[in-house]
């Protein structure tokens, strides 16, 4: 099984290519990625991207509850992001973590919305489709976070460009930190 690196890692910092087409290691990589993601509970995962597990390529899952089968997202491109955003200031405001820094959180403000355009295997496993989906909510803030690491982004580089606070959190105890 695949294990999840944590920042510092070179990996982390890289701008991962595009996947050409759907081969014996694509498909063992989504394996192991959907293992790895239902392996993490604590903190719970509910999205996980290529590079963290070590392979700079464009895939990513995501899993917005307990419940969901993890959704594959293959050459992931974003074609609108919506100008309503689902800020912290909002009631349901969105503390983000990331299974890469674990024990840390920040409120960070995302696009409410996301049209994304993305390949995943097709049925039979054989070949990749392209389809194009608008995410709301819990969803989209998922998928804004993982499309940052195919780009070599982490969420503490967004916490600094919104200047959030940022949590370190152990136990029940949460102490802000500063980067
Ligand atoms: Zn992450």
């Amino acid at each position: 099984m695949s294990i999840i690196l944590t920042a510092p890692h070179p990996i982390l910092r890289q701008v991962a290519k595009p996947i050409s087409q759907l081969d014996k290691k694509v498909l063992s990589l989504i394996a192991d990625m959907t293992t790895a993601l239902l392996a993490a509970k604590n903190p719970t995962g509910v999205g996980l991207a290529a590079p963290q597990v070590g392979v700079p390529l464009r895939l990513f899952l995501i899993r917005p509850t307990p419940r969901s089968k993890p959704q594959v997202f293959i050459n992931p491109e974003i074609l609108k992001y919506s100008q309503r955003t689902q800020s912290s200031k909002d009631q349901d405001g969105v503390y983000e973590g990331c299974l890469s820094i674990p024990h840390h959180y920040a409120p960070l403000t995302r696009s409410l919305s996301v049209t994304v355009r993305y390949q995943k295997p097709t049925t039979d496993n054989l070949q990749l489709t392209t389809v194009t989906e608008t995410l709301t909510g819990f969803p989209a803030h998922i998928v804004q976070h993982e499309l940052d690491h195919l780009n070599g982004i982490l969420f503490i580089d967004r916490v600094l460009e919104q200047n959030s606070p940022l949590f370190k959190v152990s136990g029940k105890t949460w102490e802000q930190i500063t980067l």
